[in-house]
């Protein structure tokens, strides 16, 4: 056992919990300085605010033991499941939430999946919250539509969470997948949540990506938006936008902002969150980025400043050239892979753009990610 979780042997979900934070912060800044290190100045990693307690969307499993139905955590390397009555990156409510309903799971005799047999309905729950409101909700998904009692059950549910703002049901009947489901159902409240994250509201479904650290994602964004030198004349690119966080929140001090997004799920709440907070000089557009920059490319459309925040696989070389050639002056990469965020600086060093300086955040205490924010510059 560690300092701060009693699983810390047993599940490996978590992957650095057995350091002390100073060296998980030491090994982090160390893997920038050997990737985007390489063609810049790496700052001091800003730690995170809270290391425990600071996901707001926590992910959990079930299994029988005996006579009971408990909750847990995925072994993702074993798929197995083991059981946890507390996981110590998760908020107190969502582990109070996951506790309560494996009993009432239990009570209404839902019982878990089986990828192997097929049998049994319960995939895993989500609890994703709003760090700022302390809207909660419950997302549960299962193996199909059959779900019993679904008015009992949410009567009950009300009753044994009253922390939950809202609670939908969501079904994916692909074998192997555990924690999303397309299909989805509310069974009480608005079937989303709304967080307020640098002053501004964005509304979240149950399957948009949204940063999983509040506090951190603010100290991140600051950045972000400082290196930008946004002096309200600008023509931005919010590439990879997800729900339109970043784009929303440079909205305030630019001209206009073009936004690109492959999840149409997720342009859907970035259209609804401009709206939400009253911004008009913004554009979102469901593509693939890729396609996106290279339409713009064609439209000759004018680009000062590009944000661009993609997976942890990186841009396309593709998506980096259109970008080259839309010419801003001032690219802002935000990644959680250091590894192909420095194969990507490489592309945009032969294609014009210096990496002038790298600023390491920690976003996810105990776990093996390093998020970093990359400022280029145009060469003259
Ligand atoms: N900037 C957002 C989201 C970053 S996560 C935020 O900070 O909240 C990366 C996003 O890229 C995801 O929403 C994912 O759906 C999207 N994405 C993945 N591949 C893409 C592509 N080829 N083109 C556009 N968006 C893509």
């Amino acid at each position: 056992m560690n300092h701060f979780c009693q699983y810390a042997k047993k599940c490996n979900s978590c992957q650095l919990c057995n350091l002390s934070y100073e060296d998980q912060l030491r090994h982090k800044e160390h893997i920038c300085r050997k990737y985007p290190g390489k063609l810049c100045t790496v700052k001091k990693i800003t730690p995170s605010p809270r290391i425990t307690g600071y996901r707001n969307k926590a992910q959990f499993v079930y299994k029988r033991e005996g006579k009971r139905l408990v909750s847990g955590l995925y072994k993702s390397a074993t798929h197995s499941v083991m059981a946890a009555d507390h996981c110590a990156i998760c908020t107190d409510t969502a582990n109070a939430i996951t506790a309560a309903l494996a009993k009432l799971f239990y009570s209404f005799k839902v019982m878990p999946y089986d990828p192997y047999t097929e049998r049994g309905w319960l995939k895993s729950v989500v609890i994703r919250e709003a760090a700022a409101t302390g809207e909660v909700m419950a997302v549960i998904n299962g193996a199909d539509k059959s779900f019993p009692a679904k008015r009992t059950f949410t009567t009950a549910l009300q009753k044994a969470c009253p922390m939950l703002t809202t609670a939908v049901i969501t079904v994916n009947r692909d074998r192997t997948k555990l924690f999303t489901g397309k299909q989805s159902e509310v069974l009480f409240g608005s079937g989303t949540i709304t967080d307020i994250l640098c002053g501004e509201k964005f509304i979240i479904s149950p399957t948009s990506f949204y940063q999983i650290n509040h506090d951190q994602t603010e100290q991140l964004y600051q950045k972000a938006l400082e290196l930008a030198e946004l002096s309200g004349n600008e023509i931005v690119l919010d590439a990879y936008s997800g729900i339109g966080t970043i784009g929303i929140i440079a909205s305030r001090k630019a001209k206009f902002i073009h936004a690109v997004e492959l999840n149409p799920a997720a342009i859907a709440d970035a259209k609804r969150n401009a709206q939400l907070n009253g911004i008009d000089n913004i554009r979102f557009t469901a593509a693939d980025s890729r396609d996106y920059a290279k339409r713009l490319t064609e439209k000759d459309a004018r680009v000062d400043v590009a944000f661009i925040d993609p997976p942890r696989a990186g841009c396309t070389s593709s998506f980096l050239n259109s970008l080259a050639k839309l010419s801003p002056d001032r690219i802002i990469y935000i990644s959680c892979n250091p590894e192909t965020q420095a194969r990507d600086l490489r592309v945009l060093g032969r294609l014009g753009y210096r990496a002038e300086v790298c600023y390491p955040f920690d976003m996810f205490p105990h776990a093996n990610h390093t998020e970093s924010v990359v400022l280029l510059t145009k060469k003259d």
